[in-house]
């Protein structure tokens, strides 16, 4: 018996209804080329055991951030149970545990007015602070895997317009990606159409709140165990370093066959002279736990760049 809208009080979603529907993704690491690689496999294995930290459930507390812009929390971890009388609100952070349900699944455990409450994972995320430094503006070495999101407050300070002719959309829906990313991917299309390739780009930088937007409106639609839209910090386009590629067909636009079609095949080709790798791949899948997605490509830059 999983747990599908029918069984998600509408409550909890009142105040979050609205957004587009679009696939979202999170994200895998192993895609910074410019570090040696033993540090590379370094920052792996820290993240590997994040991850198993989380998926056994632990002991310690951890800051969360409310996703829905309202919503009450239970009295435990039953769907039927009675609900908290006071309510969370994006973007609170609370200081809670995660707990595990056989039948109703992962849980963050936590303390509201000295009454212990629990809220669905799927509704929280987990919080990253910003660095003091300026961690995550280092193009290529950007840390965001499954279980370590960005912080939601992350916002490069480079994005550039992209110029309307690559944008698969009108000029009402302007696309911005990073300085870099914009002149290179700019290079890269322009090479591809002197070779009678035409690439167009049909999603680029989105921001953590517009990614909200999109994880709740699909959690509304499609139950709390949906997965095809990442949680808010878990983007790769949160970076502006993402896009997602189609050729000039709209059928071609987030096509599981892109990579056979000739579009698809030239960027496969190519992307990576330009420092381009495609992040989701039916080799990384596991990994990433994110279905292969022939079209989203994320800019690392190339190794000899510095
Ligand atoms: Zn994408």
């Amino acid at each position: 018996m999983g747990i599908n809208h029918k069984s998600i009080p509408f409550h909890l979603f009142l105040t979050t209804l609205f957004g587009l529907s679009m696939a979202g993704h999170v994200f895998p690491d192993p895609l910074d080329h410019k570090r040696p690689l033993d540090e590379r496999i370094d920052n792996k294995d820290e993240h590997y055991q994040h991850y198993r930290q989380e998926t056994t459930g632990q002991t310690e507390n951890d800051q969360w951030i409310i996703l829905p812009g309202k919503v009450r929390p239970y009295r435990n971890t039953d769907f039927e149970a009675e609900l908290s009388d006071r309510s969370v609100a994006y973007p609170e952070t609370i200081e809670g545990r995660i707990i595990h349900d056989d039948k109703t699944g992962d849980w963050i455990e936590f303390e509201l007015d000295g009454e212990h409450v629990v809220l669905p994972r799927a509704l929280v995320v987990r919080k990253t602070e910003s660095g003091e430094d300026d961690s995550y503006s280092e193009i290529g070495s950007e840390r965001l895997d499954r279980n370590i999101p960005l912080p939601l407050e992350y916002v490069p300070g480079d994005l550039t317009r992209l110029n309307q002719k690559w944008n698969f959309h009108g000029s009402d829906y302007s696309k911005y990606l990073r300085a870099e990313v914009v002149q290179t991917i700019e290079a890269m299309l322009e090479e591809a159409r002197r070779n009678g390739i035409h690439i167009r780009v049909f999603s680029a930088y989105r921001s953590s709140e517009k990614q909200r937007y999109l994880y709740l409106k699909q959690v509304e639609k499609k139950g709390l165990r949906q997965n095809s839209v990442a949680k808010p910090g878990y983007s790769e386009h949160q970076l502006g370093t993402a896009v997602d590629l189609c050729g000039l067909d709209p059928e071609s636009v987030a096509s599981f066959d892109f990579d056979r079609a000739k579009e698809g095949q030239w960027i496969a080709d190519n992307a990576p002279r330009f420092g381009f790798v495609r992040s989701y791949t039916r080799e990384n899948q596991e990994e990433t736990g994110i279905t292969p997605e022939p079209w989203h490509y994320r800019y690392v830059g190339t190794v000899d760049r510095e």
